[in-house]
């Protein structure tokens, strides 16, 4: 402290001149006795200044002083009120100086006394509003006055209703600066002590009477005290590290901004960045003085600078929300090309005392959108219609309407002007989450862009948004239905590749939710996935599918995937209700893009409705590309004359070892042992999983087709169709002579026999056994592979081929995986 006294210049001439640094401190910086002393430390952690300390009222103060008026004016008993009020702030009062409150007593008589008269009358006037909601302040910079003084401190307070003039103007209150600046050389003289402390929020008029500066206001006490006495710098001390790249209560990864320029702040805080009041920045950019936003609780970091000129590396500095916004439209031809319509437009809105927070208007000057404060909104139209009942009458204006609950969303950033492509990153992250745009506006300064939403929509937009500028990783909320063979592998995959690919590719994977048959796994933030097994079988709760779409299809995460790797036809015939919500859908099930016509339709328009994506490559062919590159093709421009191929893992491996030597039977049963084949292998060797797959493709294609126009030839013989799997196979041995004759006839002309489905332009295509000659691309494969053969106009004599695995769970899941990373990188991730 010695050091301190010897640094600090105190009483060094007049006020004016001095090194002022302003510090203003915000209710969550006074909220409690603790925090005072906390202040205290951090004001003594800037030495060799003198400081102007703002203070607002304790956290929650004010809105509580003016809980009271509103029941006072309600008739209502404001007197428990009240008593809270005074043992709140006497308790901070006893704490840090022993039993002295000064004159907080007759405060809370005062209050009491204007409380009933508002009582009384059943209403408060302005006077009276502002002196009691501003009490609060009066407290707290009292309280830090006598504080600072227990502790040896020079310091004096300054009543800042004594000396900050402004009367009311439409953008809020307008400060007089001469007459402030002549009562605050009055109010503080040339009193040398080190700390000047003033409280922030309240005001005066010139005619004496009390005023505020608004809610939040004391930030802008703070930049009109920094610039009457031509401070070095204001600081606000608040409790978050400084200005964010969106307000981190709604979006956690909010980045910290070091450095922004003012214009930048103005547009944030305009557009809600509720850390600094809008208004703050205009006294400080006319005298330059720098404005640091700074944590009160983290003293050492440095915070944000804002000041002329910004840097980083961002396009975007920061995304903010205004809520409770109303659109209102104006419509009709009396605005085609007549000069003056906006201008009697604004001025009836002006004459309402109303402000507008964004305006757009088409080329047409068929219709003109501005947007105001919900609770402006009524009255807004009621003012318009008056300004316009001429032209509405003469049906020259169609309607003068207004929307409500909407939500102004606001990009802002120096760097975007003159940068192409931001708007449509912009609008295309909010389409890719399903949110639909009512009004857009960009400012000329091209530094901020707003885009009119619903207001339910807000949150979830504002976090995409922030993903889409790579401010923040792009986060999916996943569900996957079936966790047995396929979805299990897939979900230990998943989990192996998290860590990399959200530090390598900006990728935030939560799986949010697991469910098999009969019980389901759900967790707010994301599973985890080292220990899903346990926890699915001791907390899983009843499996109920809507309940899991419902807490995916969350408000907060922009997109929502939901993966199906079961068989069920049930599953699969809700995939158009998800998609159609605005939910992506990855499916390895083969019943929904197989199922009757009208249904695959609706899984189109479903997809269209709800602007998602339906991903199926695994249902072809396992985690082989097969409809990736039957899309590709037709995509460039190519036409496909005929696919065909062993779509079949069990067949082809049943026909790859079936040499003659043993009969067939005897290898079907031991597939089926070996758990190769489908629980009933009747299912595989029916060949209706083959045909499901080639209507898959056939309508990938353009063919419209069902399944039951496929012509197949079954490997079950008709009595064989009912009874047990024993039985079956029992059964089978009977037709082991006529496989034989086949193979040794096929094996003479130099042929395999192989499973193979077909399909071509416009044909209906035939599924079953045949023969194909050695040399043929379908007799040498291997084991359980599948191999797809693509006739089309560019590779006609040497047709395209897809060969490989073509089941298993690993490449399934594997592919299944493939999808959900294709799925991300439409929705801009850079995997
Ligand atoms: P004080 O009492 O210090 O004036 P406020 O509650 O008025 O504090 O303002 C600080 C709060 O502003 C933060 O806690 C944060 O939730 C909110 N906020 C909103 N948008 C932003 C943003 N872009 N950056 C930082 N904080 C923000
Ligand atoms: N106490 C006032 C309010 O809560 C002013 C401020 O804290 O900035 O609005
Ligand atoms: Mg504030």
């Amino acid at each position: 402290e010695a050091l301190e006294e010897q640094l600090a210049p105190a009483g060094a001439g007049s006020a004016m001149s001095s090194n002022w640094v302003v510090h203003k401190f915000g209710g969550t910086s006074v909220a409690d006795a603790g925090h005072y002393r906390r202040v205290v430390d951090v004001l003594a952690g800037a030495p060799g200044e003198r400081k102007a300390v703002v203070v607002s009222a304790m956290k929650g103060m004010t809105d509580e002083l003016l809980g009271l008026i509103d029941r006072a004016e309600a008739g209502d008993d404001y007197r428990p009120g009240l008593e809270a009020i005074r043992a709140r702030q006497w308790e901070a009062y006893s704490d840090l100086l022993g039993d002295d409150a000064p004159a907080l007593d007759d405060d809370i008589k005062d209050l009491g006394d204007l409380l009933r008269g508002a009582q009384l009358v059943g209403s408060a006037d302005g006077p009276v509003r502002d002196v009691v909601s501003g009490m609060g302040e009066i407290w707290s910079a009292r309280l830090l006055t006598r504080f600072l003084q227990s502790q040896g401190k020079t310091v004096q307070m300054v009543d800042a209703r004594q000396f900050l003039v402004v009367e009311p103007g439409e953008m809020g209150p307008v400060v007089d600066w001469d007459d402030s600046q002549e009562l605050l050389s009055e109010a503080g003289g040339d009193d040398p002590s080190e700390y000047w402390v003033f409280p922030g929020y309240v005001a005066r008029r010139s005619s004496g009477r009390p005023a505020t500066l608004g809610r939040n206001g004391s930030d802008y006490s703070a930049a009109i005290v920094g610039r009457l006495l031509e401070a070095e710098a204001i600081h606000i001390w608040t409790d978050v590290d400084g200005v964010m790249s969106a307000d981190p209560r709604l979006v956690t990864d909010a980045r910290l901004l070091s450095s922004i320029s003012y214009d930048e702040a103005l547009e944030l805080a305009y557009f809600g960045a509720k850390v600094l009041h809008p208004q703050t920045l205009a006294p400080a950019i006319q005298s330059d003085i720098p404005v640091h936003i700074r944590n009160t609780f983290a003293p050492e970091k440095k915070g944000t600078r804002i000041g002329s000129g910004s840097t980083g590396r961002f396009e975007i500095k920061g995304i903010t929300a205004v809520r409770d916004v109303a659109l209102i439209n104006v419509e009709g031809t009396a605005m085609v090309g007549v000069p003056g319509t906006a201008r009697r437009l604004f001025g009836a809105l002006k004459r309402g005392n109303i402000s507008v927070v964004m305006i757009s208007q088409a080329s047409s000057e068929h219709s003109i959108c501005v947007a105001v404060q919900g609770p402006a909104a009524r009255s807004a139209v009621e003012l318009l219609r008056e300004e316009f009942d001429d032209e509405l009458r003469g049906g020259k204006l169609q309607s003068i309407e207004q929307q409500r609950n909407l939500a102004v969303l606001a990009v802002v950033g120096d760097a975007m002007a003159g940068q192409p492509g931001v708007a449509a990153r912009y609008f295309s992250a909010l389409g890719d989450a399903g949110i639909n745009i009512h009004a857009i506006a960009q400012g000329s300064s091209e530094r901020n862009i707003s885009a009119v939403i619903h207001a339910d929509d807000a949150e979830r937009g504002l976090r995409a948004v922030h993903s889409a500028f790579y401010l923040s990783p792009q986060t999916l909320s996943v569900g996957i239905i079936g966790c047995g063979n396929v979805g299990g592998v897939l979900i230990d995959q998943i989990q192996g590749e998290l860590d990399s690919l959200l530090a390598e590719s900006q990728l935030d994977i939560r799986v949010r939710a697991i469910a098999r048959s009969r019980t389901m796994l759900l967790a707010d933030r994301s599973i985890d996935l080292s220990s899903w097994r346990e926890e699915l079988a001791d907390a899983g709760e009843e499996a109920d599918l809507d309940k899991l779409v419902d807490h995916i299809h969350d408000d907060h995460i922009p997109h929502a995937v939901l993966i199906d790797c079961t068989a069920s036809e049930e599953v699969a015939l809700r995939h158009a209700d998800w998609l159609a919500r605005g939910v992506h859908v990855i499916t390895a099930n083969k019943k929904g893009c197989s199922a009757a016509m009208p249904y695959y339709q609706s899984l189109r328009e479903a997809r269209a409705g709800g602007g998602s994506r339906y991903l199926y490559e695994t249902t072809v062919g396992a985690g082989l590309p097969v409809v990736q590159s039957l899309r590709d093709l037709r995509k460039t421009g190519d036409r496909v004359l005929c696919v065909e191929g062993i779509f079949s893992g069990t067949l082809a491996y049943l026909f790859n070892l079936y040499d003659g030597t043993r009969p067939f039977s005897e290898l079907v049963r031991e597939a089926w042992k070996k758990g190769y084949t489908e629980p009933d292998p009747r299912d595989d060797l029916s060949g209706t999983d083959v045909a499901r797959k080639l209507v898959i493709l056939a309508r990938e294609i353009g063919n419209e087709i069902e399944l039951e126009d496929l012509s197949v030839s079954s490997l079950v013989p008709e009595e064989l169709s009912g009874g047990s799997v024993e039985e079956f196979i029992d059964g089978l041995a009977a037709h082991d002579q006529a496989m034989q004759q086949r193979f040794e006839e096929a094996r003479s002309q130099g042929q395999a026999l192989r499973f193979v489905g077909r399909v071509a332009d416009g044909e209906q295509g035939v599924v079953g056994l045949t023969a194909v000659d050695q040399n043929h691309p379908f007799a040498g494969i291997d084991l359980t592979d599948n191999v797809v053969r693509y006739v089309t106009e560019r590779y006609c004599d040497n047709p395209l081929v897809v060969r490989g695995p073509g089941a298993g769970p690993e490449v399934t899941a594997g592919g299944v995986f493939a999808d959900l990373l294709r799925l991300s990188s439409m929705l801009g991730a850079q995997v």
